[in-house]
């Protein structure tokens, strides 16, 4: 099975309520999809958010990236020669993670059909399934309580709260949070670095001194203060999950080395795909540092193939696989079935999916 070309095109899908964070808002998933055809009747499909804000990637660079730089080193080469085509994939251009991540999960894909095996037991995984968590949009007071009563009466048994915009403000909305679901449900905070070190230390504390017992805290403060980083995960007892400052396997061995996290936020986005993103969970591995796999906004193609790395690995413990789940509709056939804060994987090869609109003949960008 040889890669004969990448054909290029664009998803939007309407999410079900704008996504807002403290670093953006945002109304739709409008991602970049790839086919990657090969000389048989095989497809593999890829999907890549152009997250600006956190990546770097926007749809121009993702675009440009696959067409002019990883499409003309990758095609032509055989799919069973995995280690080959990510070596050329990685050297034929530098960051751009997402365009990376886009055509890596397309060649996993491609790899398992030729097994014909579904991807997480090609990647060594037995559960067939993953319990995800839903983002709870940062808000008012009263929207946010609304939200997770909303995602709590879905089935969802974890939120991950979206704060990070009002220091202290934001001890109230998890206050009123906690008494609005009750003791049963788990709380993630994610501040997407809104703090310093000092107020977050002093706003993790007052979570702690209210026994909201909070199941951790993601990126309380800026991506490259691993010395502030390092100063809240020693001041604080609650986990500290690296989110925006671990791209890479080289930042996963300094976060945790300096010991400036206690749990690493995988998302295939950051590490260019599957192929590093699995160097970091065997960094995981040795140093016995608990993952969560997480999305940018991603529909379910890019979705699905976190899954099936989260099924794959023990080490990687949470999930954070909610865009399926914030979206309107589902465009694609096939592929995990994603029910609430369940996960279901299916025994079809590779990542499944078997049809996404737009592509297979109809490329509009490439
Ligand atoms: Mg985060």
């Amino acid at each position: 099975m040889k890669i004969t070309s990448i054909e290029i095109g664009e998803i939007f899908v309407p999410l079900v309520t704008p996504f807002k964070t403290a670093l953006r808002t945002v109304e739709n998933v409008e991602d970049i999809v790839i086919c990657i055809h090969t000389d048989t009747e095989a497809v593999g499909y890829g999907e890549a958010p152009p997250t600006a804000v956190i990546t770097g990637d926007t749809k121009g660079s993702i675009v440009t990236a696959i067409r002019d730089f990883i499409a003309p080193a990758i095609i032509g080469m055989e799919i069973t020669d995995l280690d080959g085509i990510m070596n050329r994939m990685h050297h034929a251009i530098l960051k751009n993670t997402s365009a990376k991540a886009c055509v890596d999960m397309a060649v996993y894909d491609l790899y398992a059909q030729n097994l014909g095996m579904p991807l997480y037991k090609v990647l060594g995984g037995a559960s067939d399934r993953v319990e995800t968590d839903l983002t709870i949009s940062v808000d008012s007071i009263d929207k946010m309580v609304a939200d997770s009563l909303a995602a709590v009466s879905q089935g969802y048994r974890v939120l991950k709260v979206k704060v990070g915009k009002e220091g202290m403000a934001d001890v109230e909305r998890i206050r009123a949070i906690r008494e609005a679901v009750g003791p049963d449900v788990a709380i993630r905070v994610d501040a997407n670095q809104g703090w310093n070190p000092k107020e977050a230390v002093r706003i993790i504390r007052r979570l702690e001194d209210l026994s909201l017992n909070i199941d951790l805290v993601e990126q309380p403060v800026g991506a490259h203060d691993l010395a502030g980083m390092q100063y809240v995960t020693q001041n604080t007892y609650t986990p500290i999950l690296a989110d925006e400052s671990v791209f890479c396997a080289e930042d996963a061995i300094r976060i945790i080395q300096m010991g400036a996290a206690d749990l690493i936020n995988i998302k295939l986005m950051k590490t260019g795909g599957i192929y590093e993103a699995l160097k970091i969970a065997g960094i995981a591995e040795i140093y016995g540092v608990e993952c969560m796999m997480g999305c940018m906004l991603e529909s379910k193609i890019a979705v699905s193939a976190a899954a099936h790395l989260t099924a794959a690995k023990s080490i990687i413990t949470r999930a954070d696989l909610d865009g399926p789940g914030l979206c309107r509709i589902d465009p694609y056939t096939g592929g995990p079935r994603f029910e609430a804060n369940m996960i279901h994987m299916t025994d079809a090869p590779g990542l499944g999916i078997t049809k996404v609109p737009g592509l297979n003949g109809e490329a509009r960008l490439s």
